[in-house]
């Protein structure tokens, strides 16, 4: 079948959910993508910032084959020795002491507001307008879009509030004697990649240690690597709670976790929460080649001299339809006065994948091991087509 006749099928029999781009993608090699008709693409998305380590990465590959030829799946009622080594291996990492695993980022956000509500005993969460938590009731609760809320009003569960992002006195305001959890994330993703001023999330903490709040990050799309630091918040110098990761943390295969320190994990007990698949030996097994990548290649160095690079180029793009250009590592955003649309497919017809969020913030969430060379030619297609 053809693509056109292949992309019919979906007009057909899916759900109707997603505006997707018009290319059946086949395989890929680093940050190349092909699609079924032999179209090459320069992948400056991974996947919604997912592809850590690239297409057909040897050593994430042989991870997830040697791990799929001795078992898949067991259960969480026994024990697997991927899942027990990369706890240890990732905590040991962090400020944090102990893991749930999940398996996507709202699950993750799910269980972290449940434990909060539990250790707390109290009642309601604060978030961020224009934040992305995921779409389950609860996490769509805590995501700051009145459009995506709207049409599940009447299923939404009761104490959240969003308020503005990166404004402390509206949190301040909001914050009261039943606040159990306040979830931000480091830097928004979705929202259009906004970089809150260094001290918003100081200030996060030192309210939720002043009033027995539980500081949540959600560092789904800010995790592994993609701002140049393991996770996002250790660049504001604090120390949450509870973090919630997924999309980066098996480098493409569906995970997700919550960490949290002793004293706030300790309010789960058996029975409070759980999941089938979460913590399988494949995903672990993957998660385990990924930090194994981190630190065998520096993957961290490399974001942060490529990131720094590709900010400073696209600076140095002199155009008026360029609004504002920020970011972190390779979590990159490139604000329009207009929207971005047009140029996502112009962009696509030339050769790049990306993405425009918040109707107007093209955003690059490359692989963590795109090259400088790489950045040049997307930097070039980008130049023109704008
Ligand atoms: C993508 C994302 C989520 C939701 O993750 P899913 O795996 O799609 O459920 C939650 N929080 C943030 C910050 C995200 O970017």
């Amino acid at each position: 079948m053809n693509t056109q006749d292949l992309i019919k099928i979906e007009d057909d029999y899916f759900i109707n959910t997603f505006t997707r781009q018009p290319v059946i993608l086949d395989h890929g090699e680093g940050v190349k993508v092909t699609d079924i008709d032999g179209n090459e693409y320069l992948d400056m998305f991974a996947g919604i910032a997912v592809n850590c380590l690239g297409h057909n990465h040897p050593k994430l590959v042989s991870a997830i084959q040697n791990q799929a030829s001795k078992l898949i799946h067991i259960s969480s009622i026994y024990y697997n020795e991927p899942a027990l080594t990369y706890a240890k291996k990732l905590v040991d990492k962090t400020s944090f002491d102990r893991i749930f695993y999940a398996n996507s980022g709202a699950e993750a956000n799910e269980g972290a507001i449940k434990l909060a509500i539990k250790y707390t005993g109290k009642s309601e969460v604060i978030s961020t307008i224009e934040s992305f938590h995921g779409r389950t009731s609860m996490t769509l609760a805590a995501t700051g879009h009145e459009d995506y809320q709207e049409p599940f009003k009447a299923i939404l569960p009761n104490g959240f509030i969003n308020v503005e992002y990166n404004n402390i006195d509206a949190l301040k305001e909001a914050v009261n004697e039943n606040t159990a959890a306040i979830i931000v994330e480091p830097i928004q993703g979705e929202g259009g990649v906004n970089v809150p001023d260094i001290e918003y999330l100081k200030e996060i903490e030192k309210i939720c240690h002043e009033k027995n709040i539980v500081f949540i990050v959600d560092e789904v799309q800010t995790g592994f690597g993609r701002c140049g630091t393991l996770f996002a918040h250790e660049l504001f110098d604090v120390k949450p709670d509870i973090m919630t990761m997924a999309k980066g943390i098996g480098g493409g295969v569906p995970m997700g976790a919550i960490l949290a320190t002793e004293k706030v994990a300790s309010a789960f007990v058996p029975g409070d929460h759980g999941t089938t698949f979460g913590g399988g030996p494949l995903v672990c097994a993957a998660a385990n080649a990924v930090l194994d990548v981190f630190d065998e290649d520096n993957i961290l160095d490399n974001v942060n001299e490529v990131g720094e690079y590709f900010i400073s180029e696209l600076k140095k793009l002199d155009k008026d339809i360029i609004a504002d250009v920020r970011g972190k590592g390779l979590m990159v955003g490139l604000e329009l006065t207009k929207p971005g649309a047009e140029y996502v497919d112009k962009l696509r017809q030339a050769g790049f994948l990306i993405n425009c969020t918040a109707g107007n913030v093209l955003r690059f969430v490359p692989p963590l091991i795109i090259t400088k060379s790489e950045i040049d030619e997307f930097i070039k297609a980008l130049d023109e087509i704008l």
